[in-house]
């Protein structure tokens, strides 16, 4: 239990370490950035985003809500343990279809509210599909919600079946490497599940591209195109990949919509993420974080209190699964002030980045208007959304930093 304790610790203290080296505290030395909405965005367009959240936030919370109660209900009462222990068969089989069966549960408490939150965004222009194509995307992303939890789930009973007192120890190192593995095979595997990938044909946009890469001394093996704009108006890109399989993936909503000077800004941005290697830290912020949650499992399923409560005679009692999937939902929740705050620094470098390659404020700041009103993005969120769910700086402060970022360097 000691043991468990200190690599708990560690494996904190591996984070913190990691966080430190990594993340730009401040992002821009010696900067001011004043955050002035209304010189850049038109009252109509602030009052049409804030329509919009209106709109979308009640169905959105609930469905957040409702499914954290779900949750809750079947992990810290022993209703969860009877439904995963009542499938019939081999352990596996309940944990298998236990895993299945919260998680519907979950997507049906929380439908109504989803459907509610989907036709705000068609109504708004924000989304494409149909519910053909809605319903598919649904059931697809379930589907690999419930294959994934349940593989990491089979192997921590496994070896708490094996070792009732010492799983943690491989628990711990299964869900850093699964953590790592993950984040390689996420381009590769997950990501062809929703979109379909094409190369940028040749052309003078894929050669600026390439040669913005180049420029930048940042490896790239492809500029591809995802088929976004069958679900969604929004515009983005990302680089994906590591080493020589990193490619820098454009959605088509922002070749069609942006001229090629702000699609290169978007990508200057990801070439800047690609440059600080942004994605391998957060992986192995998360492999320390997956390895610290394990732990943490550990020592609430080694509390007799914890295990009455959801009626489970021991740590590899299928009874338990209930109570993980909750502690797997708050989780994210729970740190998300603390991962959207490194994030919109990682997030603020790379902005900066993008300009310190291109020097283009002027395209730069029509690009951060034309992607906030494209994707209604909330120009001035409370401090509690900004706290639980701005992964990235609002749209009227990355405007103001690339402002401080002009004024430090003329
Ligand atoms: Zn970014």
């Amino acid at each position: 239990m000691r043991a468990a304790w200190l690599v708990l610790g560690a494996c904190v203290l591996g984070v913190v370490v990691t966080a430190l080296l990594t993340v730009p505290f401040p992002v821009l030395q010696g900067a001011h950035p004043h955050v002035d909405i209304l010189r850049d965005f038109t009252r109509s367009e602030i009052a049409r985003e804030q329509a919009y959240h209106s709109a979308v936030r009640p169905p959105a919370y609930l469905s957040l809500a409702v499914s954290l109660v779900v949750a809750g209900f079947l992990g810290l009462t022993r209703w969860g343990g009877r439904l995963v222990a009542g499938v019939p068969g081999h352990w596996m089989l309940k944990v298998l279809l236990g895993v299945a069966l919260v998680f519907a549960i979950g997507q049906l408490v929380t439908l109504p509210f989803d459907v509610q939150a989907e036709r705000v965004l068609r109504r708004y222009g924000l989304s494409t599909q149909n519910w053909t194509g809605w319903t598919d995307d649904l059931l697809r992303g379930l589907g690999i919600k419930v294959v994934t939890t349940s593989v990491v789930l089979l192997v921590l009973l496994a070896l708490a079946r094996r070792w009732p007192t010492t799983w943690w120890v491989p628990g711990a190192v299964v869900a850093a490497v699964f953590t790592l593995v993950a984040s390689f095979a996420y381009p590769v595997v997950i990501e062809p599940a929703f979109n379909s990938f094409t190369s940028l044909p040749a052309g003078q946009l894929r050669s600026d591209l390439l040669a913005l890469a180049t420029k930048d001394h940042v490896k790239v093996s492809d500029v591809l195109v995802a088929d976004a704009s069958k679900r969604t108006t929004a515009l983005n890109a990302y680089v994906s990949g590591f080493g020589s399989t990193r490619r820098i993936v454009v959605y088509d909503t922002l070749l069609r919509d942006a001229s090629d000077q702000e699609v290169e800004l978007v990508v200057a941005h990801e070439l800047g993420h690609a440059k600080r290697n942004d994605v391998l830290h957060g992986t192995i912020m998360g492999a320390f974080g997956a390895a610290a949650g394990i732990i943490v499992v550990f020592l609430l399923l080694s509390s007799s209190g914890v295990l009455a409560r959801v009626g489970a005679k021991g740590p590899g009692d299928v009874r338990v699964v209930p109570f993980v999937l909750l502690l797997g939902a708050a989780a994210p929740l729970l740190l998300a002030p603390l991962t959207n705050l490194v994030s919109r620094h990682i997030e603020a470098r790379a902005d900066l980045h993008a300009l310190d390659l291109t020097h283009d404020v002027p395209t730069y700041i029509a690009s951060e208007h034309k992607l906030a009103t494209t994707n209604l993005a909330d120009l001035d969120p409370n401090p509690v959304v900004y706290t639980l769910f701005f992964t990235h700086p609002s749209d009227p402060e990355r405007i103001a930093l690339a402002r401080e970022w002009e004024r430090l360097h003329r």
